[in-house]
């Protein structure tokens, strides 16, 4: 969902417009006075959000330490992770138990490594290492999640913005002929439920041609970072396709990597991470991470376990998150509408779930917005960070991140923002 801007400041004369900036630049220097300190930079759980897993802080406990299966947890092995804690994830992540892993504390981590290993030994179904590629790239609908493009830039994988339909829905049209025209296509990153940061869900039928789609690379993998998959803000439970069972479906098992965790579920330092795929593609990450670990945090698992007893108790723990956010994403909303609303200057998303806002500035003004955001004492995202390379060709995106601060402080910040981008819009339209 978008909000509709209309056209207001752009059709104030140029009289107007001067009295406009006047009264907005000394709204700017009173906020600037008040000499704030507030961040709206990532998308972390507020202190508050973490107290609802406290109990893990005293999980397993002393005597408890066995797995259903009588592995004890304290010592070495268990590579896939504790069947019962990956129970408990197939249904939510729709993936398969036998093909669902359970590791560490980052999914980040996982999809870090799994391209790390792509660069360096080839994929069931690839011809070569990525390493041997000239120039290998990837699919990066935009805007996007920063830390997927530092990976790409980290290991030399050219990064090929795909911008959103008009509805802000992902191009399938753009994805399918950019992955069937180029073999140097290895890949794309998505966030298929509550994107970070437009909030936006891939469709059905989009996850099917996804799936379906002819690659002119063999190896090419989606990167289905199911980061959000129980993070509801309201009744309305968006679903996604079972994306592994698709691939499967159109005889292209080995086309996806799923990934998902705890991180904002859990405790974000402290969770879960798991990875569903291809019985071949595991078997191919298993042999490479064998080399690297000899088992992950078993006991974690099990206190996991210990905590969220099945799938409708992490259900029933996102309810607690929702209660929490849902007031803070309706905060940024309602001051958006207030002071944005009908001035053309902006307009941004309203999702159903997930952890952000995206916010979509005048052209040409969001470095400034975020500058203007910085020298009163508010912390912004990085102007471009939503695009590979740090580069927004349009200068307009900016990522909101309301779950940290309280709503109280959540509150000023969004003053402060709103009177930056208005006063960033006038200032740029005099000047054109
Ligand atoms: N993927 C997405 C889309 C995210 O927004 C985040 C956290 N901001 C992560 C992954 C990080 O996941 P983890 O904590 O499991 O490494």
């Amino acid at each position: 969902r978008r909000s509709a801007p209309v056209d207001e400041f752009s059709a104030l004369g140029s009289e107007a417009l001067q009295a406009l900036r006047e009264e907005l630049r000394k709204d700017y220097a009173h906020f600037q006075d008040r000499g704030l300190k507030l961040d709206l930079t990532r998308g972390k759980p507020s202190a508050e959000q973490l107290d609802f897993s406290n109990e893990l802080l005293g999980l397993p406990g002393a005597q408890d330490f066995k797995a259903a299966d009588g592995t004890d947890t304290r010592n070495y092995g268990g590579l896939h992770g504790l069947p019962e804690l990956r129970e408990i994830f197939s249904p939510l992540l729709q993936v398969p138990v036998d093909q669902l892993l359970a590791s560490d504390n980052s999914s980040l981590s996982l999809m870090h490594d799994l391209v790390m290993h792509a660069m360096l030994f080839a994929l069931p179904g690839g011809e070569t290492r990525w390493v041997d590629v000239q120039r290998p790239a990837f699919l990066c609908p935009v805007p996007g999640y920063d830390r997927h493009f530092s990976i790409c830039e980290k290991f030399g994988i050219e990064m090929i913005p795909v911008e959103p339909t008009e509805d802000g829905l992902l191009d399938i049209d753009e994805v399918e002929r950019l992955a069937a025209s180029d073999p140097r296509i290895k890949g794309i990153w998505l966030v298929p439920k509550y994107s970070n940061p437009t909030g936006v869900t891939v469709s059905d039928r989009t996850a099917e041609r996804l799936a379906g789609m002819t690659t002119a690379a063999p190896d090419f993998r989606i990167f289905w970072d199911d980061a959000y998959s129980v993070h509801h803000l309201t009744d309305h439970r968006v679903t996604v396709a079972p994306i592994v069972q698709l691939c499967a479906e159109a005889g292209k098992a080995d086309r996806v990597f799923v990934l998902g965790s705890t991180s904002k579920i859990t405790f974000a330092g402290a969770g879960v991470s798991f990875l569903g795929s291809s019985p071949a593609n595991l078997q191919w990450y298993l042999g490479h991470i064998a080399k690297r670990t000899i088992g992950p945090d078993k006991t974690n698992h099990l206190r996991h376990v210990r905590f969220l007893q099945d799938s409708e108790g992490v259900q029933k723990l996102m309810e607690r998150h929702r209660d929490n956010l849902a007031p803070k994403f309706a905060k940024v909303q309602e001051i958006l509408a207030a002071e944005l609303g009908g001035t053309g200057v902006a307009s941004w998303t309203e999702a159903f779930g997930g952890y952000f806002i995206s916010l979509d500035v005048l052209d040409g003004t969001a470095s400034e917005v975020i500058r203007l955001a910085k020298e009163a004492g508010i912390a912004l995202t990085p102007a471009g960070s939503t695009y590979p390379y740090g580069k927004d060709p349009r200068d307009r995106n900016i990522r909101l991140a309301p779950s940290f601060p309280p709503v109280a402080d959540l509150d000023t910040a969004m003053r402060g923002v709103v009177l930056c981008v208005k006063l960033a819009a006038v200032e740029k339209l005099l000047e054109g």
